[in-house]
């Protein structure tokens, strides 16, 4: 049976997102923001600085699943009205990870996608619901998930009528202990062979090193990924989750220039070579 994420069931055609004024998978998705929402002045000074870097949309976790239960949780409810607050301020649209299948309903009243994290890709309830919700969704690659198992956590979103799944390669766990993980990029190119669905590619939990961050990043774009997302702090030493990986606001601006300058030469080059 032909799979509803597969690129020839959807005629070869390829999947545009639409969130906000933006078709991610048409147009390029520059999500950026804090690891978690902390604060009404941290989350609306940081949207406002990476929206003058170039990004076209904001991230934050209201609801953070962290290892250790004693460690920061998120600010729920009260996170959600700051992001609701920094998207009328900047309006930039907000992507917001959801835990919880009975949190779906609410949560995407403030959303305009909805994350489901790699400790949740196969969480079959969540997926469901998120399907149901009809609203948008990022789904990220879970850390020991081979491409089929996370195409087919894709496959449960879409068979609930939900056509808007974004994918989201965060990287693998591996025997290397340089890097948080293993951002598998071959990703991006694998996805698009078998799938109509957009892929986006997050440097900042795929390596957890700042200094890799902005390499990777490009190497993302020049495989053909349709977005990144990039954890930004205006006071990384401050930060209350992640805070050896949030780039300070200068950093990703320089980041997006050169992102976004090498993702438009590579459509030059597609341009020139069009067929006529
Ligand atoms: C996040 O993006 O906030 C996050 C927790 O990422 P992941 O699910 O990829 O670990
Ligand atoms: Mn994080």
């Amino acid at each position: 049976m032909n799979k509803l994420y597969s690129l020839e069931q959807n005629q070869r055609r390829r999947t545009a997102v639409p969130v906000g004024r933006i078709a991610i998978g048409q147009d390029f998705a520059l999500i950026a923001g804090p690891c978690s929402v902390e604060s009404e002045k941290q989350t609306i000074l940081t949207a406002q600085l990476v929206k003058d870097a170039g990004a076209n949309m904001l991230r934050g976790g209201a609801f953070k699943p962290r290892t250790s239960p004693y460690a920061f949780q998120g600010l729920g409810l009260k996170g959600l009205k700051i992001l609701a607050k920094a998207r009328e301020e900047t309006g930039l649209p907000v992507v917001t990870e959801v835990i919880d299948p009975r949190d779906v309903g609410w949560v995407s009243e403030y959303a305009d996608v909805l994350q489901v994290g790699a400790r949740n890709m196969q969480n079959y309830s969540l997926l469901k619901e998120t399907g149901k919700s009809g609203k948008p969704v990022l789904l990220k690659r879970g850390m020991t998930s081979t491409l089929d198992e996370w195409l087919n956590c894709a496959e449960y979103i879409l068979a609930e009528g939900n056509p808007h799944v974004i994918l989201c390669e965060r990287g693998i766990r591996t025997f290397e202990t340089y890097t948080r993980n293993t951002l598998d990029l071959s990703m991006v190119p694998a996805v698009k062979e078998i799938s109509h669905l957009p892929v986006v590619v997050d440097p900042s939990h795929g390596t957890g090193r700042l200094s890799l961050i902005e390499p990777m990043s490009l190497a993302a774009v020049a495989g053909g990924a349709d977005g990144l997302m990039i954890e930004v702090h205006y006071n990384p030493a401050e930060a209350l989750s992640d805070k050896d990986q949030a780039l300070r606001p200068e950093q990703f601006s320089r980041l997006a220039e050169k992102v976004l300058t090498l993702r438009k030469f590579l459509g030059s080059l597609d341009n020139a070579h069009a067929p006529v």
